[in-house]
């Protein structure tokens, strides 16, 4: 099964950051820097979780949301919000625009990769034999 998450941010420091944790706890990562980026390589990789920041220059997050949820081959890839702990309201904004959850920003070290595997779906054990 893939461990392939796709991270869409635009600041350098926060990329840095979650790609390192998530590497940390065994995950491919590949990053996206804008929207447009993001939605390619989303379609041609299928990561098994987007990480979506909201805010992102040009094309928004809640843009880029809605372009990844009118993509049908996307249907099953969870989208998590990363959003500024002060956008209150953005977070109700993402879950009505499609979002399956949200990661309060700043990242907490001590706790990202908790919250990352909290979205990502529950593990399929149908290829374990007959139960
Ligand atoms: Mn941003």
């Amino acid at each position: 099964m893939s461990r392939k998450i796709l991270i869409i941010e635009d600041n350098e420091q926060n990329l840095y950051l979650a790609t390192f944790l998530l590497e940390q706890g065994g995950y491919e990562v590949i990053t996206a820097r804008s929207g447009p980026e993001g939605i390619d390589l989303a379609t041609r990789e299928h990561p098994v979780l987007i990480l979506l920041d909201i805010q992102l220059p040009g094309m928004d997050g809640f843009q880029v949301l809605e372009q990844l949820r009118r993509n049908r081959a996307l249907d099953q890839v969870p989208i998590t919000a990363v959003t500024s702990h002060a956008m209150v309201g953005d977070r109700e904004r993402c879950l009505t625009a499609g979002c399956d959850g949200y990661i309060e920003k700043p990242i907490d070290p001590d706790t990202f990769l908790y919250e990352v595997e909290q979205q990502l779906p529950a593990p399929n054990h149908s290829a374990d034999g007959p139960s």
